[in-house]
């Protein structure tokens, strides 16, 4: 079962914010890091964290600064423009087991390029 209460700082996602394996970067700032999945399930599919660790966003939402919010929603904004994504993109974020998180530390999926039809499969 997938912990969403307490940081583990064994997931693949602090590995790679440490710098431990690397991913392509698509957008980096102070505060976020926005790279390609490794798996991806659309021709644009792009993972943004923040670099401070909140195991999801239930984490993420009750306890993260207003700052950090903020910056986290405006790339969103800057990324889809970025990966030129005005045709529309979908963006999911997936909480513990009953949402089908894998990796504990709070992402945002950016998908695009692809025409999404049902919300889930
Ligand atoms: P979740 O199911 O937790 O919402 O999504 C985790 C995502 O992380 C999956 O889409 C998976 O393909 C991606 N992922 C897992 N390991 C790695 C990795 O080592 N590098 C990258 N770039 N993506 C990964």
């Amino acid at each position: 079962m997938i912990n969403i209460k307490t940081y583990d700082e064994k997931n693949i996602f602090s590995k790679i914010l440490r710098g431990e394996i690397p991913c392509k970067t698509v957008f980096e700032n102070e505060f976020i890091l926005a790279f390609e999945d490794i798996n991806p399930q659309a021709p644009v599919h792009v993972l943004i964290i923040p670099k401070e660790n909140y195991c999801s966003l239930q984490d993420f939402s009750l306890n993260a600064s207003d700052k950090i919010i903020l910056e986290m929603i405006r790339s969103i904004g800057k990324i889809s423009e970025k990966l030129e994504l005005e045709n529309g993109y979908r963006i999911i974020s997936n909480i513990g087991d009953d949402g089908g998180q894998e990796v504990p530390h709070f992402h945002i999926h950016i998908l695009g390029k692809k025409k999404m039809t049902k919300i889930l499969p």
